[in-house]
């Protein structure tokens, strides 16, 4: 199978191959069709399988570049992993000019919030940042239409569970919420089924 297979808008395609992707992994190929349905995802696969670009090609592919307000949120369980998948998802959107803002604890928060302010169509961050962002009114979730949690289970390890939650529950009921975890550990799995509607369980 090839990118071209999914009917993805020449931007993209002209940036994945600008990547030097020249084919998609096993569970982009399992993830990309699924998620451009808009459907919500479970994915069990481990960090080096292609998994952030499994979830960021169909994210940027389906936000639309007119709106002004954040439309999708990556939530990640450390700053590291926020700026690496912040520059993924910037350097696939490169050439639609996505905009994508990292939230992130040790920044300043008037930086950030700054940021928010201009054009934003996806924000990567740490849950403890983007709580404070939410309420302190720089972050609006009005629009947001596509969630992913990556490393969930991580998440856990880290104790942010229950914060994820709790913005979670501040997002739009209508939305597509992607998953991705190695491991699904029963407290993960319960988010799982508060959070989603009729996933489709991946695992690699
Ligand atoms: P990740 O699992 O998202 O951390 O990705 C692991 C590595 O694989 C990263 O360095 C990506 O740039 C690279 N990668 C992702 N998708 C592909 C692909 N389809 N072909 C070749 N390399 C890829």
């Amino acid at each position: 199978s090839s990118f071209n297979d999914y009917k993805l808008s020449d931007e993209i395609v002209r940036a994945i191959s600008g990547l030097g992707y020249q084919k998609p992994t096993e569970v982009q190929k399992q993830v990309i069709p699924i998620a451009l349905e808009k459907k919500d995802l479970t994915v069990k696969s481990r960090t080096g399988s292609g998994k952030t670009a499994a979830f960021g090609i169909p994210i940027c592919e389906l936000v639309e570049w007119e709106e002004n307000k954040p439309q999708a949120l990556i939530l990640t369980p450390t700053r590291e992993l926020a700026v690496q998948v912040n520059e993924d998802i910037t350097n696939i959107g490169r050439f639609k000019r996505i905009k994508a803002t990292p939230l992130y604890g040790k920044e300043p928060f008037s930086k950030q919030a700054a940021q928010l302010k201009q054009k934003t169509h996806v924000v990567v961050g740490t849950p403890g940042r983007v709580m404070d962002h939410i309420e302190r009114g720089t972050l609006e979730l009005e629009c947001i239409s596509y969630l992913v949690i990556d490393e969930a289970d991580e998440m856990l390890n880290m104790g942010f569970i229950e914060q994820v939650e709790k913005i979670v529950q501040k997002l739009p009921k209508k939305r597509v919420s992607l998953l991705f975890s190695a491991t699904l550990p029963k407290d993960i799995e319960k988010l799982c089924h508060k959070i989603m509607r009729n996933p489709v369980d991946i695992e690699i």
